[in-house]
């Protein structure tokens, strides 16, 4: 599913935040990325969604080789990869359901279909109730689960999480955690992005930690 061997990527000419970067994450795993604040946790994620080119090395993602891609190929990536940032990028001025259904509206479906799946989506994260919504009426916790229904509501094969449950007290970060861990059962891989230790003791199969420049593989298991 996706696929680093020997990745370099810097911003300057100075020093590389990633340093050949190499590792697998196979179809239907949940996989969590570590490491402390600057090691390259975010410029990761943002390779394997297609959204920062390497500066040097392969990557391959669903099937796709991203550091050759055209920009034919970006619609067909945006449509297999759900992508959550740092900043969730949620539309203020827009309700919680035509938050969701602007990549549907995008992609050019017709406005009835897009509102069902949008509601769809909706309702797997348990935000029903909500869908008239303005995104700033909603609580934290809510937010993020609105911007992973907006992720998932074209049925990607994998989803990426930047910090999804930063800024959340401890119940929300484990519901919506919850929430990516029930999309992972029905086969989407999943790559989440946290600092959170507690939370990758109860929640993770797989750690991939950068170390600055670096990047150690954890096999971490836990009966669940
Ligand atoms: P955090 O835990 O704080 O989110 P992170 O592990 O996600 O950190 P990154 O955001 O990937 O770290 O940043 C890694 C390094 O790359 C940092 O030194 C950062 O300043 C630098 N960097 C990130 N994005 C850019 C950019 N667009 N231009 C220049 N430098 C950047
Ligand atoms: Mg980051």
């Amino acid at each position: 599913m996706i696929e680093f061997a020997h990745v370099f990527k810097s911003y300057s000419s100075e020093h590389p935040v990633l340093q050949d970067v190499t590792f697998r994450v196979g179809p239907g795993e949940f996989v969590f990325v570590a490491g402390p604040s600057g090691a390259g946790k975010s410029t990761l994620l943002k390779l394997v969604a297609g959204l920062e080119p390497p500066s040097k090395g392969r990557i391959e993602v669903n099937g796709q080789r991203l550091d050759q891609l055209t920009p034919r190929a970006t619609p067909y990536l945006r449509r297999a990869v759900g992508v959550i940032l740092q900043d969730t990028h949620l539309l203020y001025d827009r309700s919680a359901i035509d938050n969701v259904m602007l990549p549907l509206a995008v992609a050019g479906h017709p406005h009835a279909t897009a509102a069902s799946r949008a509601r769809a989506a909706l309702q797997k994260v348990g935000l029903s109730e909500k869908e008239r919504a303005n995104p700033l009426a909603l609580s934290g916790g809510e937010q993020q689960r609105l911007a992973i229904a907006r992720a998932i509501v074209n049925r990607p094969a994998l989803l990426i999480a930047d910090e999804p449950t930063a800024n959340l007290d401890r119940e929300t970060a484990r519901k919506v955690m919850t929430v990516f861990k029930d999309f992972n059962q029905v086969g989407v891989t999943t790559l989440v992005a946290t600092h959170d230790e507690d939370l990758m003791a109860e929640f993770a199969h797989r750690v991939l930690v950068i170390e600055p420049g670096r990047l150690r593989d954890f096999p971490v298991r836990r009966a669940s």
